[in-house]
C-alpha cells in the first residue's frame, strides 16, 4: 500500500541533477532509504510485540518521521534524475560487468520506476485526504464490529471505494477499477480469471462439502483442555525448525495476530498467539507463518536491499504459508516422525493419539469466521468476499444492501446464517482501509499449492512419504530453489509456468481434496 506522497518535481527542477550522477552515489542514496525503512520497520515491530502501552505515542511518532523521512526520499527529485538516467539504455552497463548483477539492477530500476511514476500521478491533496479517511474509517469499523453496528460503517465503507475509484483512475487512467486493484495484490491478474478459476472450485466444492459433512463429524471433546502456553510456545520452535526456519536468521516473538515481518533474508521475524484452550490456533499459524518465513530466508541474498527482494505478490506469499500449513501440516505423514516429540513437549497432548490429532486438525465444518474455517470451506469464505467486491465495482452492489446480501451467499455456500453483522459483513478488517482485492489471493495461493503439489511429486515421488521418513526438508528445498530463491524478480504468471509447466487451474486443488477428504 502507498503512504505518505508528495507531488512530483517538474522536468526542469530535476536538470541540475543529472550528470551529477554516478552508480556510486545511487547505490549510496538507495541504502540510505534502506537505513530509514530498517529503523522504521523495526518500530513496528516493537510496537506489534513488545512495546508497552505507555510507549505509543513515542514510538508512533518516531515510525512516523523515520518512514515519511524514506519516502521523501524515495519521490524526490534526486530519486527521479537517478531513475531517468540508470533508464538509459546501456547507461547500467557502463558501471556494471556481472551479467547476473546487471540483471539485477535492469530489475530494480525498472521497478523503482513503475513505483516512482505511480506515486507521482496522485495529487497529493487527494492522497492526503485518502489517508486521513483511511484511519477514520477503520475507526468506525472497530466500533461497528465491537457494537454490531453496520450503520457506523457503511458511509465509511462507501467513501473508501469512492476513494479507490479516483486514486485508479490517475494511476491506471482507463483500466478497470477493481482489475487494477487485484493487479496491485497479485501482479497479472484480473477478474476474468479469477471467475474462471474460482466458478471451476465453486462447482466443485459444493457437492464435495455436502458430501464430506453427510458423515459422522470427529470427536472434539478430547481437544477442549488447558494447554500451557509455555508448552505451546516450545512446541512453535520445534515445528519452526522442523520444517527449515532459521533461527540464525529469525527470531519469534508474541503479538495479538500472528504474522511475518522481514527485515532483510538474513533477519525474519515471526509472532504467534498462544489461546489456552486452543492448541490447534497457535499449531497452524505457527506453521503457516513459519512457510512465510522460509521463503523470505531463502530469497538469493545478492537481492537484499533492492526491490527484488521481498516477494511483494500475496498469492506467491500465501501459496508458500499455506502450502506447508495444509498440504504439509495438515497430512499425518508430517506427524509421524515427530508426534511423539510433540507430546513430550506438549504433556497436555500425552493421551491423545495421532489419529485423533489428525482427525482434529482436518475438521471440515460450516463456520461463520473465515480466519477459523478448515481448508475446505475457505474457499467459500473467499469466493463469497471476492463476488462482493466485484459487484461493489461495477455496481451490481449497493454498500446498504451488503448485510442482506453477505448473509444470502453465507447460506448459499455455507448453509449457516451469521447471527450478528460482527460474525457476519463487519468480521475482517480489509476494507475499511481500502484493501479490496487482497481477500482472493489467499485462495489462489491453495490453487498454486495444488499445481505444487502434483509438480514436486513427479520429481520427488509421493508427498506422503517423503513426510513419513521425516525428509520435508527435501520438500522445503524443492520449493528453495524453484520459487524461494528468485524473491520477487518472476511474475506470479512465470512462477507457475517455470514451477508447473502449465497455466493457472483450480482442478489440482480440487482433486487434492476429493483424494483426502473422500477417503
Ligand atoms: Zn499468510
Amino acid at each position: 500500500m502507498l503512504i505518505f506522497i508528495k507531488h512530483p518535481p517538474s522536468a526542469a527542477e530535476n536538470k541540475e541533477y543529472f550528470m551529477a550522477n554516478t552508480f556510486e552515489s545511487f547505490k549510496e542514496y538507495l541504502d540510505k532509504i534502506n537505513m530509514l525503512q530498517h529503523a522504521s520497520t523495526l518500530f513496528s515491530w516493537d510496537m506489534e510485540t513488545l512495546m508497552p502501552k505507555g510507549g505509543l505515542k513515542l514510538h508512533a511518532k518516531t515510525h512516523t518521521y523515520l518512514a515519511g523521512e524514506a519516502f521523501d526520499m524515495s519521490v524526490s527529485k534526486e530519486m527521479k534524475a537517478y531513475l531517468d538516467e540508470f533508464s538509459i539504455p546501456g547507461e547500467l552497463e557502463k558501471y556494471l560487468s556481472d551479467p547476473k548483477e546487471l540483471r539485477l539492477w535492469k530489475f530494480s530500476v525498472e521497478k523503482l520506476k513503475k513505483d516512482y511514476d505511480e506515486k507521482a500521478r496522485i495529487p497529493s491533496e487527494l492522497f492526503r485526504d485518502f489517508l486521513q479517511e483511511q484511519s477514520e474509517s477503520f475507526g468506525a469499523w472497530q466500533e461497528a464490529k465491537q457494537t454490531n453496528n453496520w450503520q457506523l460503517f457503511a458511509p465509511h465503507l462507501k467513501k473508501m471505494i469512492d476513494f479507490q475509484k479516483t486514486i485508479i483512475s490517475y494511476t491506471d487512467p482507463g483500466k478497470d477499477t477493481y482489475d487494477a486493484l487485484l493487479d496491485d495484490y497479485e501482479e497479472g491478474m484480473t477478474s476474468e480469471i479469477y471467475d474462471r478459476l474460482f466458478n471451476e472450485l465453486k462447482e466443485g466444492l459444493l457437492p464435495l462439502v455436502k458430501e464430506i459433512l453427510s458423515k459422522p463429524a470427529p470427536d472434539h471433546a478430547k481437544f477442549d483442555r488447558y494447554f500451557d502456553p509455555y508448552h505451546q510456545e516450545k512446541l512453535q520452535a520445534l515445528l519452526l525448525r522442523y520444517i527449515g526456519f532459521d533461527f540464525d536468521k529469525g527470531a519469534v516473538s508474541k503479538s495479538e495476530h500472528p504474522f511475518t515481518l522481514n527485515f532483510s533474508s538474513t533477519d525474519v521475524r515471526v509472532t504467534n498467539h498462544y489461546y489456552d484452550h486452543e492448541i490447534m490456533n497457535s499449531i497452524y499459524s505457527a506453521i503457516h507463518e513459519g512457510g512465510h518465513a522460509v521463503f523470505e530466508q531463502n530469497v538469493d541474498p545478492m537481492f537484499d536491499g533492492t526491490p527484488a527482494a521481498s516477494c511483494q505478490n500475496m498469492g506467491i506469499h500465501e501459496s508458500q504459508s499455506r502450502f506447508f500449513e495444509n498440504f504439509l501440516g495438515r497430512n499425518k505423514s508430517f506427524w509421524i516422525p515427530i508426534y511423539k516429540d510433540v507430546q513430550a513437549t506438549v504433556p497436555a497432548l500425552a493421551d491423545i493419539s495421532l489419529d485423533e490429532f489428525i482427525a482434529e486438525a482436518c475438521r471440515v465444518q460450516n463456520s461463520l469466521i473465515r480466519t477459523a474455517a478448515d481448508e475446505v470451506t475457505y474457499a467459500f469464505h473467499v469466493i463469497l468476499r471476492y463476488e462482493i467486491e466485484k459487484g461493489l465495482f461495477d455496481g451490481s452492489i449497493d454498500v446498504d444492501d451488503l448485510p442482506r446480501i453477505w448473509n444470502e451467499k453465507m447460506n448459499e455456500y455455507l448453509n449457516i446464517t451469521p447471527p450478528t453483522d460482527s460474525e457476519g459483513v463487519l468480521q475482517d478488517m480489509h476494507w475499511s482501509d481500502g484493501s479490496f482485492g487482497y481477500f482472493p489471493s489467499y485462495l489462489l495461493g491453495s490453487i498454486y499449492d495444488g499445481m505444487y503439489k502434483d509438480a514436486i511429486e513427479a520429481d520427488l515421488g509421493p508427498i506422503d512419504d517423503i513426510l513419513a521418513r521425516g525428509d520435508i526438508r527435501q520438500i522445503t528445498k524443492w520449493l528453495n530453489e524453484k520459487i524461494h530463491v528468485y524473491g520477487n524478480t518472476r511474475k506470479p504468471a512465470e512462477v507457475i509456468a517455470a514451477v508447473c509447466g502449465k497455466e493457472v487451474s483450480a482442478e489440482p486443488l480440487l482433486r487434492y481434496f476429493k483424494e483426502k477428504y473422500l477417503e
